[in-house]
């Protein structure tokens, strides 16, 4: 079953609820539907099939970008404990768009 909807047509909600007026975007799951956005290492989108544990790492708002125990090293080698991320730990994280219902059964399945 494919659950990762990575090029999902995009829309604000916005576009749904004009008066609200967020901009949040939006993401058409193959299983979830129409979810917010969220933002995930690739090496997470891969945990979805596996199951398997292997970090999770996140920005501090809610459902804010995610990524992985091996990518946070690569961060801290790159950039230091409380560094910026750069090209290359960007390029090793590979960040996929994932819908906020698969970030949370990620998070669910990372956080242990
Ligand atoms: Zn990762
Ligand atoms: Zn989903």
């Amino acid at each position: 079953m494919q659950r990762v909807f990575l090029r999902g047509y995009r829309i604000t909600l916005k576009d749904i609820y004009g008066i609200h007026g967020t901009v949040t975007d939006l993401v058409q799951c193959s299983e979830h539907g129409l979810q917010e956005e969220t933002y995930v290492c690739k090496h997470l989108v891969l945990s979805l099939r596996t199951d398997e544990v292997i970090g999770f790492y996140w920005s501090s708002k809610p459902r804010g970008d995610a990524w992985c125990a091996t990518c946070e090293k690569v961060r801290i080698a790159e950039g230091g404990s409380s560094g910026d991320w750069n090209e290359r730990s960007e390029a090793f994280a590979d960040i996929k768009i994932l819908c906020g219902a698969c970030y949370d059964r990620v998070r669910a399945i990372n956080v242990v």
